[in-house]
């Protein structure tokens, strides 16, 4: 059997929708994009949504359109996709990264205040994996230290900490829409905020810095060519009429998978925080026991890779990625427990139409491997 890490789920809907635009008169800045645009504010939660090319796009336009440049410093996560704190470096912001906890592999929210300076300007969460980071306390901390609060929700959409939806939290969200997340447009992300000020500003930027009038050839600040297609957002827009189903299905392989690997000796299952009262899984993503060492996180993965079953490790860590150790100095120790996590970590297969028969395979396949390893060195056997 073979079962990738990640597949999209595309129905008989979306590509009637994905047609219907072909054979409209609007590709681009067509009626596709408003659309989808209401859709998502709906889901966040949030007054405004502005569409864009990628969830990079995304975080780029919030940290531009929240002013912040050379000379600032954003408190963020170095447990994350490379987006996140990449944002910041388009724009000359320095980031500052504070450890993870253990448990959640979010932001350890104790730690932040002992990492502001008078430079600050910024808190950039992130929801890893899906799971909110604690987005009431992030939120508190930035108001008291008069910081905006940046939220890369582009791994939950749909998520809720304490009742509420992941995005619409901070001063502005992202979320992304690559063929692995959630829901797709091919490629794609967008901005949600409550602020109509930052909603004006994406909206510009994101189409050349053009103003609201219909001067195409006038450009009122620095833009980009940030702008999504029709095309991508009809096809946003059907995926995103099955977001509850589609939740709840990766909640369902999620839910197989934790019971089955329970009885799997070596492996950690991810832990959920009792605040999360909604979960949105990105990815699903384990833990190898303390005794497992690097060398043999590679030789597992390659011995799954063998049976079919593609894994990965997630995530390197941010500051050990070669041109952020060449340009900020940072070196191994750093930050410890983003570390230690990253060292262990292995993502798993996972889908939105993912079967229970294919769940089955892969936990029987990881537990043939990690029994290997046992007998390798001796030791306790699985079970
Ligand atoms: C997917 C993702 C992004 C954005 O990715 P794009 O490929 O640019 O759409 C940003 N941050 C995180 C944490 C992500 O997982």
């Amino acid at each position: 059997m073979n079962i990738p890490l990640s597949a999209q789920w595309i129905d008989a809907s979306d590509e009637a929708a994905v047609l219907s635009v072909l054979r409209s008169s609007h590709l681009s800045l067509g009626p596709r994009i408003p659309e989808f645009e209401a859709s998502l504010a709906s889901v966040a939660g949030t007054a405004h949504a502005v569409a864009v090319n990628s969830g990079t796009s995304a975080l780029h336009l919030i940290v531009r359109a929240l002013g912040l440049g050379r000379g600032d410093e954003v408190i963020t996560t170095p447990f994350s996709f490379i987006a996140s704190a990449n944002c910041l470096l388009f724009e000359g912001v320095r980031p500052v990264f504070v450890d993870i906890r253990d448990d959640t592999c979010n932001i350890d929210t104790t730690r932040i205040e002992g990492a502001i300076t008078p430079r600050t300007r910024a808190i950039l969460a992130v929801d890893a994996f899906g799971q909110p980071a604690e987005l009431d306390t992030l939120r508190e901390i930035a108001r008291r230290h008069r910081l905006s609060f940046i939220e890369d929700s582009c791994e939950a959409l749909g998520s809720e900490w304490k009742g509420r939806r992941c995005g619409g939290w901070g001063d502005a969200g992202a979320f992304a829409f690559y063929p692995n997340k959630q829901i797709t447009t091919g490629e794609g992300g967008c901005i949600v905020t409550n602020s109509d000020e930052l909603a004006r500003l994406c909206h510009s930027m994101r189409n050349q810095g053009r103003g609201e009038t219909d001067d195409w050839l006038g450009h009122e600040r620095l833009g980009y060519n940030y702008r999504i297609s029709d095309i991508n957002c009809a096809l946003g827009s059907s995926q995103l009429q099955r977001l509850d189903s589609i939740i709840e299905r990766r909640a369902q392989v999620a839910a197989w998978y934790n019971v089955r690997l329970n009885r799997v000796h070596g492996v950690i299952i991810p832990w959920i925080a009792p605040d999360v009262t909604r979960m949105s899984w990105f990815v699903y993503v384990v833990r190898l026991a303390g005794w497992f060492s690097m060398e043999d996180r590679e030789l597992i993965i390659d011995r799954l890779a063998e049976l079919g079953v593609q894994t990965r490790r997630y995530f390197t860590p941010i500051h050990l990625q070669r041109f952020y150790v060449k340009e900020f100095g940072y070196a191994p120790g750093s930050f410890p427990v983003t570390e230690r996590v990253a060292r262990r970590t292995i993502a798993l297969p996972f889908f939105t139409t993912m079967t229970e028969e294919q769940v089955n395979y892969v936990v029987e396949s990881l537990d043939t491997v990690l029994a290997g390893f046992a007998e390798d060195y001796g030791r306790q056997s699985i079970r």
